[in-house]
């Protein structure tokens, strides 16, 4: 297979347009959440070389590559093949046995201190348990090797990130997370059962163009996409403020899409981007299909059970008890709030376009006048 230089480099070999090549960096910026005025960055980015990765995968079900392989903006396929050097992943790899494993030992010497680190499931601890061994070793002792010259870690789903549900009670096999194998490195931390398909691309692409971490919160997640709680975006919110809940799964509220969270959503505690980013391209989430959210960006989020009972208050809102909510806020006032703040964010997304817009079309105008000196 042919191998690029750069993004920029793919685009120019397959002779598809510099045009076709902004309007990637156009989308590319939207999606890292930067400023408009950063798109001249992201074009400068993605004309410099492709990173070298390597994927892990530990005690898991795979779903995280599951929903990394449905990225659709940017695509996975444009990630694996045209932003970063894909060098070693045990389950997409076309090779397999002695060889492949033999090409992970001559990318780490080779790339030392250059390469990403994705690692997808939890870690046991103890390399003698003889849990989850891979190539003919345990997992473990090839996480702690690969660590080692690595220039980023990046840990993808809740099982590498928090240990998962292999880490859930009883834990038979004293499953953890990757940050509590690797100490002395910090570990870029994607929670999700799985993941967001677009948060995952994204946070590989931003490392990829950028040569940095994204900003990270205190529990070393991405602001960018774990910055709000799915209560803070999500569209029953104006009921949940109204103090309007449905309090079965057939009756007429739920019917009418009133809040969930008497049947148990966790939306008003977990912080992730699918209120937002939603699921399948923008498609739908579990509260739009009428299931309360379960947590799965949380620590420990299996075994804080059962999942059909409601929060006992909702922390960070200062609204107490919940039954109240109704008698202490008109619901008319609530719902204007509501309907305000989403109007506003509606706004400036519709002015963020069309600032992108503008450089885009700035860009491509220096790039005409480039072309004609030439
Ligand atoms: S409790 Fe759940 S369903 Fe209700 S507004 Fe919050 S996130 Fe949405
Ligand atoms: S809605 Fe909640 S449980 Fe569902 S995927 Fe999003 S964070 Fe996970």
């Amino acid at each position: 297979m042919e191998k690029y230089n750069s993004i920029w480099d793919m685009y120019q070999k397959k002779g598809i347009s510099r045009r076709s090549f902004i309007k990637t960096c156009t989308a590319m910026t939207a999606l890292l959440g930067l400023a408009p005025a950063m798109l001249p960055k992201v074009v400068e980015a993605a004309e410099k070389r492709l990173p070298v990765v390597i994927w892990l995968h530990g005690h898991e079900c795979t779903g995280c590559s599951e929903s990394f392989l449905r990225s659709t903006a940017p695509m996975a396929s444009d990630v694996i093949l045209n932003m970063i050097a894909l060098e070693y992943d045990d389950t997409l790899g076309a090779a397999s046995g002695e060889p492949f494993e033999h090409h992970l030992q001559e990318v780490m010497k080779n790339y030392k201190g250059k390469y990403i680190l994705a690692v997808e499931g939890a870690a046991p601890p103890d390399p003698k348990g003889g849990f989850c061994m891979v190539g003919g070793k345990p997992f473990v002792d090839q996480l702690k090797e690969a660590a080692e010259g690595a220039a980023a870690i990046i840990a993808y789903g809740t099982c590498a990130t928090w240990g998962g549900i292999q880490a859930a009670r009883p834990n038979p096999t004293q499953a953890v997370s990757v940050n509590e194998i690797i100490k002395n490195k910090p570990v870029i931390n994607v929670p999700g059962c799985p993941p967001i398909p677009e948060v995952m691309t994204g946070v590989i692409a931003h490392y990829a163009m950028f040569g940095n971490l994204p900003p990270l919160d205190n529990r070393n997640c991405p602001k960018q996409f774990f910055g709000n709680r799915i209560h803070d975006t999500c569209y029953r919110r104006p009921f949940f403020d109204a103090g309007m809940f449905a309090n079965d799964f057939n009756d007429a509220g739920a019917k009418a899409g009133w809040c969930l969270y008497k049947l148990g959503c966790r939306g008003p505690e977990t912080y992730a981007s699918c209120g937002n980013m939603r699921w399948w391209n923008g498609l739908s989430y579990p509260i739009q299909s009428g299931h309360g959210c379960i947590g799965c960006t949380s620590k420990d989020f299996w075994d804080n059970d059962p999942f059909y009972q409601r929060l006992p208050e909702v922390a960070g809102l200062g609204l107490g008890n919940i039954d109240k909510i109704g008698a202490a806020v008109t619901g008319g006032l609530a719902i204007g709030i509501t309907a305000h703040l989403a109007t506003s964010a509606v706004q400036k997304k519709k002015r963020d376009h069309k600032e992108l817009e503008e450089i885009k079309r700035k860009e491509e105008e220096k790039e005409r006048e480039n072309r004609g000196k030439d």
